[in-house]
């Protein structure tokens, strides 16, 4: 050991441990009943196997009579640098010392010791850093893998599947908790006149196939049709549907629209999404780990629950799949063609609503109305608007 060392080390931490256990040479199965003298400081210390009186090795050639001192023969010295521990658990634990000693302790607890007070740092080597490390982050790429298979290529076929084993009870209920928060935090009465609000309802349901027979407010299951206008500050002109056949307008996008077509156009994307299941379909997808703890569980009434406790808040900030978009786009195109209504209507609305919802983001926020602080975008959802106008004016040709 260099003098300088012992010069900067504390006298208590100089003490030197003696450890009972056997000792292996490598060679042989032999034990060899033995102490384990460790003295010296971290990297300086050293190791010193001594074999027992009564080890084979200090028994011959020639000791005979046994030695009643325990006369230590042939002691075996090692540098801190040659000793590894190897670690399973605490029933098989064992230090090497070089390619062929190793010792193994009769207490564990000794060993933990005399590796605390010496700073031999024998168990923390035996857990390197880069291995944990490297397993953790191979562990972490698993779980990001699975958790992508499931949101994006598993939950798309899954949720369509669940929205068919929801209850109509659980539906209704759902929606209707769903329009209560939308009513307490972005809603207000129309100020539309009655009147009004009837024409464009009837308007609306005489868009839809089957407008004289009586079941034509019947959409995809047993949800009905139910329409509603609104005023609201915080969502502009807007439209949205609700997973129980609830359709709402708000004011702001009755006033934007230039005529009745245009309205009818927004209205027939909105029923495209209820006749489709889509907002269920979509809060499925979006909640789709407890989904499959649902079919874990296989048990509806729990899943049904859960569904109310977190559905309602998720209708808010509900986003729609671009597929989800484009089948609804679609459905309103057919259906325009089948009124004799222009696709051009469709196009105007289109883009006053882009226009209109950029402009009122770029608004400063009122400070004392936290539901502005962030829009949802509701009927404003990707596909982009240009991208639908150029899926329209495909339809045209
Ligand atoms: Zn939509």
């Amino acid at each position: 050991m260099a003098i300088d060392d012992v010069k900067t080390i504390p006298t208590a931490q100089l003490a030197s441990y003696s450890l009972n256990g056997v000792a292996f040479d490598g060679k042989s199965s032999q034990e060899y009943p033995c102490s384990l003298k460790i003295s010296g400081y971290a990297r300086a210390a050293r190791f010193k196997i001594l074999l027992d009186s009564n080890s084979p090795d200090s028994n011959a050639p020639n000791s005979n009579p046994p030695d009643t001192n325990k006369t230590i023969k042939n002691p075996k010295a090692f540098p801190r640098r040659q000793a590894h521990l190897l670690h399973h658990n605490t029933a098989d634990i064992s230090l090497t010392l070089n390619d062929s000693w190793k010792f193994v302790p009769a207490d564990y607890e000794e060993l933990m010791q005399a590796d605390q007070a010496l700073h031999l740092r024998l168990f923390k080597s035996s857990f390197p850093l880069e291995s944990v490390l490297g397993w953790s982050l191979l562990m972490l790429g698993i779980i990001a893998g699975f958790i992508y298979l499931l949101a994006f290529q598993i939950a798309p076929i899954l949720a369509p599947q669940i929205a068919k084993t929801i209850p109509d009870s659980t539906i209704s209920k759902l929606s209707a908790q769903g329009f209560q928060l939308f009513n307490q935090q972005h809603l207000k009465p129309s100020q539309l006149p009655t009147a009004e609000q009837q024409r464009l309802e009837q308007l609306f349901r005489q868009s839809l196939p089957g407008q004289s027979s009586a079941d034509q407010s019947s959409i995809g299951s047993q949800q009905s049709l139910k329409i509603y206008f609104r005023h609201s500050k915080s969502l502009g002109a807007n439209a949205f549907a609700l997973p129980g056949g609830e359709l709402i307008f708000t004011d702001a996008l009755i006033q934007l629209a230039d005529n009745d077509a245009e309205l009818i156009a927004v209205f027939l994307h909105e029923y495209g999404h209820l006749k489709y299941n889509h907002t269920l379909i979509q809060i499925l997808q979006n909640t789709i780990l407890l989904s499959g703890f649902y079919f874990a569980l296989g048990d509806i009434n729990t899943f049904s629950a859960t569904l109310l406790d977190i559905g309602p808040a998720t209708l808010i900030w509900l986003k729609y799949s671009q597929n989800f978009e484009t089948q609804a786009d679609a459905y309103a195109i057919k259906q325009l063609q089948a009124n004799g209504i222009g696709l051009n209507h469709f196009e105007n609305i289109l883009i006053k609503l882009e226009t209109a919802n950029t402009m009122s983001a770029e608004e400063p926020q009122d400070i004392n109305n936290t539901a502005t602080t962030r829009l949802p975008s509701l009927f404003i959802t990707h596909p982009v608007t240009h991208k639908r106008l150029e899926a329209l004016r495909e339809s045209e040709n």
